[in-house]
């Protein structure tokens, strides 16, 4: 997937970009109130849930298209680009008739391929250049992820972003949805020029959460923070445990540490030729680990032993957690090196000759 610049007027390299707003619009002062305060501290695009996915009925749900004159209002009032949630054909018309600069998919949207294709369909008919933002799915799957993001790509929509949210898991946790960040870090390997943004509101569900998350996501190389911020938290309608204000946003912004030096790299060379040649000594240690595999299975073969020794394994496995923790390895790390190691050996041992 080709995609184009996402971001129009903000350089994501020099600056991570921000989008602050409400979980949801509620009034419109509230609206208001929010967006004047984030647009005087330097803010250039605002959120504001218009249609609320809420997970059981009788919840506030979205105030729906009378909030989008709203949105409208702080446009023309701020400057703001404003963006909102759609999830179904007519959210889609309805925001872009509204003229809503900017449209993000939910967790649960992005999970749902028939709801995809029909939002893909729907915003390649009414405006196909429109910014797109996808949310990871509510399970850590990556794939479905990428299906969602494909099914607009697919539909011309070349504006596209993701936003990682975190992942629903069963009982009580630190975090509301717990990061994973090896899931967008795997999205960014495969997809390098797609701009990643990170939500710690959602992830976190706390507001004491949202400086370290952010920090952390910034220290990773996403592109820029989604931050839910409502004007009077304590009494926000909905995620009003996550939300925070725009002067405490403010203060977050100027907290956080922005790497964006460009890597010299020259600067690594010397460390990358060490990396290197310890990799080499590495495999050469591991041909000789199989060979001698190989001379075992050969071994057991012609004296009728079965391959698979059943103590063997948790035994050798128990040993290298030891001496690796004595060297400073954390044993979750080692515990998968050697089972990948030890599932090639049984291999080998099974065909000794090939
Ligand atoms: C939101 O951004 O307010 C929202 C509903 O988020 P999610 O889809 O991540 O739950
Ligand atoms: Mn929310």
């Amino acid at each position: 997937m080709e995609f184009l610049p996402f971001f129009d007027e903000a350089d994501t390299s020099s600056a991570p970009v921000i989008i602050a707003g409400p979980c949801s619009a509620e009034t419109e002062s509230q609206v208001l109130d929010t967006a004047r305060s984030l647009a005087a501290d330097g803010v250039k695009y605002f959120r504001a849930g218009i249609w609320k996915p809420r997970t059981k009925p009788g919840g506030f749900e979205g105030v729906g298209v009378e909030g989008l004159s709203w949105l409208a209002r702080v446009k023309s009032e701020t400057g703001m680009k404003v963006a909102t949630e759609v999830a179904m054909p007519a959210h889609v018309e309805a925001a872009i008739d509204a003229g809503i600069d900017m449209l993000w998919i939910g967790a649960r949207t992005t999970a749902n391929p028939f709801a995809m294709q029909e939002v893909a369909d729907t915003i390649s008919r009414c405006n196909r250049d429109i910014p797109v933002l996808v949310k990871n799915p509510v399970s850590p799957d990556l794939e479905l992820w990428i299906g969602a993001l494909q099914r607009l790509y697919n539909a011309g929509i070349r504006h596209l972003g993701a936003i990682h949210r975190g992942f629903s898991t069963y009982g009580e946790h630190v975090y509301r949805n717990s990061p994973r960040w090896r899931i967008p870090l795997e999205l960014r390997i495969r997809y390098p020029h797609l701009p990643i943004i990170c939500d710690p509101s959602h992830i976190g569900g706390k507001r004491e959460l949202i400086y370290p998350l952010s920090q952390e996501a910034l220290d990773i190389g996403f592109n820029g923070l989604i931050i839910e911020t409502h004007c009077r938290p304590d009494e926000a309608w909905s995620d009003a445990a996550q939300q925070i204000t725009p002067q405490c946003l403010d203060k977050i912004r100027h907290e956080l540490i922005i790497r964006n030096k460009p890597l010299q790299p020259e600067s690594l060379s010397e460390m990358r030729s060490r990396i290197d040649a310890l990799d080499n000594e590495l495999l050469e240690i591991l041909a000789k680990r199989m060979e001698v595999s190989r001379e075992i299975g050969e071994y057991k073969l012609s004296h009728g032993i079965p391959v698979i020794q059943s103590h063997r394994f948790g035994n050798l496995l128990a040993s290298r957690i030891d001496t690796a923790a004595s060297m400073g390895m954390g044993d979750e790390f080692v515990r998968n090196l050697f089972s990948v190691i030890h599932a090639e050996s049984v291999r080998m041992q099974i065909k000794p000759k090939n």
